[in-house]
């Protein structure tokens, strides 16, 4: 059966494993180590997937530039499940992404057929107020995407190289499709890239933290990120000699901007006509080649002086990642790296002369939580989910009644144990309520061992959820006062 991923339809995805080979999304653990402090969706794998997040590990370990960018549609009540979005993109907001996020009116206008107002009070009310209860930084973008002049004029410039049939055979578009709904997909996209506008500091990796259902997004926007560079970085591989070297090719660019990269680029490049190859790495400083100095530059001293210990030990933890000779490391990663500065210095030219330089977005893939009473999240179910907006007692109560993995009776459980994979308490506890990993880990060996028992689990949960639903909404209210203080736009 092929897993359907459709960004308007209420997901029910349950082999995620299918998704690595359908779609060509990588498993998170293999990154894992890369992530400097990794947040508790990471460690607990509840971000099970990655598209090129190496670049965005990179940046957090060296302190490149990097953004983080995401978008709600307004279209009801603020929920756990956004939550999740909201903590991912604070998350990378506090280890130093810029932060965009987008209210989605125009895919709420096109799609659900609310009028602009309604678009706004939901926007504002739900989500806006959340993200700042949440924790969301001044310093980061919230805008609706129908106030934001350059998402516009960009989803315009994107809507000349997708047609129709593109869109058919990524979303199922139809000849009933409504002609915004296209443009709205168009605007998403734009959305995406534009943290790399220059007006927000040029080309640097973007991720968007996402549920599987919204990858179409993500799949169409970086065919397009390509579609619209002026030029296209590439490994090629030499036919005769079958050694590998990068080319540099632009779609009609002239002769000049091309002779304007060659200046730039060191080492032994060779121009032609529409595209430029390095034959030979440039040199760049020994440290760009030397993984640990680059990872950890305050350290340098030090490892020069243990370079072979260093070296052994990082072997120990990291098989492969280096190789070391008697006085310095080599990562074996190179490529990467240098592939990021050829991607600056063609960035820097294409800006000049007028050209788009987009890396493709990179995302992050979450499991989705499954609804209070088993099976699916409904927003027409308001027992199946709980709303941050929730009264606190009211959300309390919904953790009591929800779904277990429990047996019918105490003496059965007692004997068999329960099932915290299949326990709605134990998935809120899991994702939301508690975060010392310990704590979680002994509920599920005492829940296994039948030493536990449900109505405990309850208990904790709805106290803990009592009090997260308390402070959230205080949190709200001093948000309303403060949302001057933040860089809201809205439609005009
Ligand atoms: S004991 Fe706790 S974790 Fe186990 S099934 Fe019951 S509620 Fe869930």
């Amino acid at each position: 059966m092929t897993n359907k991923l459709d960004p308007w339809s209420s997901s029910d995805i349950t082999d995620y494993s299918k998704l690595f080979e359908e779609f060509g999304i990588s498993p998170f653990d293999a990154i894992l180590p890369e992530v400097p402090c990794p947040s508790t969706y990471m460690r607990r794998k509840v971000i099970f997937g990655h598209r090129d997040y190496e670049q965005i590990a990179y940046a957090m370990r060296t302190g490149a530039p990097f953004s983080v960018m995401d978008g709600f549609m307004p279209s009801g009540k603020v929920h756990l499940g956004h939550k999740m979005v909201m903590d991912q993109i604070i998350w990378h907001q506090e280890k130093g992404a810029s932060a965009f996020v987008g209210i989605a009116d125009r895919e709420a206008f096109s799609v659900r057929g609310f009028s602009w107002q309604k678009c706004r009070e939901i926007g504002v009310e739900e989500y806006i107020l959340s993200l700042i209860a949440l924790g969301f930084k001044p310093d980061g973008l919230i805008y609706f995407q129908s106030g934001c002049s350059s998402v516009k004029d960009l989803a315009f410039e994107l809507g000349v190289k997708v047609n129709f049939s593109e869109l058919s055979a990524i979303y199922g578009f139809s000849g009933e499709t409504n002609l915004s709904h296209m443009v709205s997909v168009a605007t998403q996209a734009a959305d995406i890239l534009q943290p790399q506008l220059e007006k927000f500091g040029g080309t640097k990796p973007v991720v968007i933290p996402v549920g599987p259902d919204q990858d179409p997004h993500l799949r169409l926007t970086r065919g397009l990120a390509g579609k619209m560079n002026m030029f296209r970085v590439e490994e090629r591989e030499d036919a005769k000699t079958g050694s590998k070297y990068l080319s540099i090719r632009g779609k009609g660019a002239p002769k000049e901007v091309l002779q304007e990269l060659k200046n730039r680029i060191p080492g032994k490049v060779k121009l032609y006509e529409e595209h430029l190859d390095i034959l030979e790495p440039p040199e760049f400083p020994f440290l760009e080649r030397l993984g640990l100095e680059v990872r950890q530059p305050e350290k340098k001293k030090y490892y020069l002086s243990r370079i072979v210990d260093v070296g052994k030990f990082i072997d120990e933890i990291r098989p492969h990642t280096f190789i070391y000779y008697e006085k310095h490391l080599v990562n074996k990663q190179i490529r990467k790296p240098l592939r990021m500065i050829l991607d600056e210095i063609v960035s820097e030219v294409a800006a000049e002369f007028g050209g788009y330089a987009f890396i493709p977005p990179a995302s992050t893939y979450h499991r989705f939580m499954s609804g209070l009473q088993g099976g699916k999240m409904s927003s027409s179910v308001p027992d199946s989910y709980i709303a941050l907006t929730d009264d606190p007692k009211e959300g309390a109560k919904k953790v009591k009644k929800a779904k277990t993995g429990g047996c019918v009776t105490l003496e059965e459980q007692k004997k068999l144990g329960g099932n915290p994979a299949e326990c709605s308490v134990f998935e809120l506890m899991f994702f939301h309520l508690l975060e010392d990993d310990e704590e979680l880990l002994e509920i599920k060996q005492e829940c296994l061992s039948g030493t536990r028992m449900c109505g405990s689990c309850k208990q904790l949960a709805a106290e803990k959820m009592y009090d997260f639903l308390k402070d959230h909404q205080e949190k709200r209210e001093l948000a309303r006062e403060r949302l001057d203080d933040y860089n809201i736009v809205y439609k005009e």
